[in-house]
């Protein structure tokens, strides 16, 4: 059967995309190779008990009226999806030997912090200047309303100062004080690049973002993807997941199908549709359809290099409350080197995690309304970046080096945990469980284990950046390489595609 829109990986972009335009009355076919639906946002189940989401841990842009909630509402789902937030007065627990910052949600209040630990003017330029540089971003960001602009250029010029600027640059300008650097980018784990080589506009996008609020789904982000997932299907489409497709159809400049394999039964079968919406890594694709069919404009686009790849912790503690030991409606970000750019170049140049920064996250306390665990336990995990290459050659190489290696960054992280946070952390134990870049790639589909698609270097984040547009007819890129990596932007960027796509304006994005 020809389908109008047939789209290949059910990535958060894509459930966006394939929602919006089954609930307007096209017919939707999603494939899919991983068992689940979701990407990196898939929630997978261990020892029949325990519930933890692939890599999503805090989402921004979820507010009445915002991107997130605006998609909903169109959906019909703004009753069904709804988020709690994390607490305003500290929503980013930093944490560094000597030195300790709620980061909040209210920037003046987060100066007064500052300046308390560091009598600096500096602090207060600095935080004024990002708050600007925010206001510039959202009237530069598509689609632009040239009334709007003008009425802000102060803002927005402010903002193209920093367009090749790293976050590291932008420091350096404003002198702050390296402990305060290293306070107020902490949160490194949220893009896996250190502060030399983190594009300024991804940070502020992101620390304001979430400044604006940070939420957690109340029904955990399982409920998310299901919700997405049960839209397509009611309006008669279909997600058919272990399925992944390995060849698309060409006919000279048009797309017209894909072949597809049932990665359990190995039978084959090809799909046709009007238009094909590219989930899966746009790299990837370019390279299985040929590379030279592109134009040299989207070639150009298409040679960005992958983010860092991570390591994951999944854990569960029994008979422990972690809110007595300073965990809650919060993250916790730790480093044990003040100098954030040189203990990411020790773990992910180095493979060495004696000192290491990583993200703690306890989803379980994030929400009352439904338990990702039985009621004795809590689930905690922690987060922090690998590198593909010495993965996967320990992988292929030596099997048990390779657990060995995970097993040694857990323990170091435990220890860390330990000394600073639940002195008898590993005694409540029960469950847990290790991700590497490439289980990332196993169970992502993502290619070297990436996090976010393209990295979010100055480079990357640029006029150059990769759009929907493929140069092929009927072929569109959905995913976070073509628009941007996140919960709220992949949503951002499936609304997108559908907007161009229906001609429908959203009040969103
Ligand atoms: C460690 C980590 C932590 C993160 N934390 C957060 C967070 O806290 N908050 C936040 O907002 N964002 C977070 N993100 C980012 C966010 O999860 C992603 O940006 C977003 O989910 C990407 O969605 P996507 O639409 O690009 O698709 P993807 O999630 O990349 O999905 C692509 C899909 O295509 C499928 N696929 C691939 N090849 C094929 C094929 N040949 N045939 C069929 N299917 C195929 C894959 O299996 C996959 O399901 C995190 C990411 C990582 C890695």
């Amino acid at each position: 059967m020809q389908t109008d829109y047939l789209v290949v990986g059910s990535g958060l972009s894509a459930l966006v995309f394939g929602a919006l335009m089954a609930k307007a009355g096209r017919s939707v076919r999603v494939l899919e190779a991983h068992e689940h639906a979701g990407g990196f946002g898939h929630t997978f189940t261990m020892a029949q008990q325990y519930h933890f989401n692939a890599q999503l841990h805090y989402v921004w842009d979820c507010g009445e009226g915002h991107t997130v909630n605006q998609v909903l509402k169109k959906l019909g789902l703004e009753d069904t999806v709804t988020f709690e937030r994390y607490d305003p007065n500290g929503f980013d627990h930093m944490r560094m030997p000597g030195y300790a910052l709620d980061i909040p949600a209210d920037s003046e209040t987060l100066i007064e912090r500052l300046t308390t630990l560091f009598a600096t003017p500096q602090i207060a330029q600095f935080i004024h200047e990002v708050q600007t540089v925010s206001r510039g971003l959202k009237f530069l960001t598509p689609p632009r309303r040239p009334g709007h602009l003008l009425k802000n250029l102060p803002a927005a010029l402010t903002a193209l100062k920093y367009y090749r600027c790293t976050l590291q640059d932008v420091f350096d300008q404003f002198s702050l004080p390296l402990a305060v650097q290293t306070l107020l980018a902490l949160q490194w784990p949220d893009f896996l690049l250190p502060p030399n080589q983190l594009s300024f506009y991804a940070w502020v996008i992101l620390f304001t973002g979430y400044q604006e609020g940070a939420f957690y789904p109340t029904q955990h982000f399982e409920h998310v993807i299901s919700a997405l997932v049960d839209v397509i299907k009611a309006e008669g489409g279909e997600v058919i997941t272990e399925t992944e497709v390995i060849e698309f159809f060409v006919e000279g400049k048009r797309v017209t199908g894909v072949k597809a394999m049932n990665l359990s039964t190995h039978e084959t079968r090809e799909f046709f549709a009007e238009d094909v919406i590219c989930n899966l890594d746009p790299q990837r694709a370019a390279k299985m359809i040929g590379l030279e069919k592109f134009s040299s404009t989207v070639q150009r686009q298409l040679a960005y290099d992958y983010s860092a790849s991570n390591f994951v912790a999944y854990c569960v503690v029994k008979d422990l409350d972690l809110q007595e030991y300073g965990f809650g409606p919060w993250n916790t970000f730790h480093t044990e080197d003040v100098d954030l750019n040189r203990a990411f170049t020790r773990m992910y140049e180095h493979q060495d995690y004696s000192q290491p920064s990583f993200a703690i996250t306890t989803p379980t306390l994030l929400t009352q309304a439904s338990r990702d665990c039985p009621a004795d336990c809590q689930i905690i995990e922690f987060l922090t970046v690998a590198n593909y290459d010495y993965f996967r050659k320990l992988h292929d190489r030596d099997r048990a080096a390779y657990r060995r290696k995970k097993a040694e960054i857990l323990e170091t992280l435990l220890d860390v945990v330990e000394d600073y946070y639940v002195p008898n952390l590993r005694e409540h134990m029960v469950f847990k469980i290790t991700g590497s870049p490439t289980t990332n790639e196993r169970f992502c589909g993502c290619p070297e284990g990436n996090s976010y698609g393209s990295s979010l270097t100055p480079k990357n984040m640029g006029l150059g950046r990769l759009t929907a547009d493929t140069s092929l007819q009927h072929f569109y890129f959905c995913n976070a390489s073509s628009g941007y990596p996140g919960f709220a932007p992949t949503f951002w960027t499936g609304a997108r595609l559908y907007q161009q796509l229906s001609g429908e304006t959203l009040s969103t994005a």
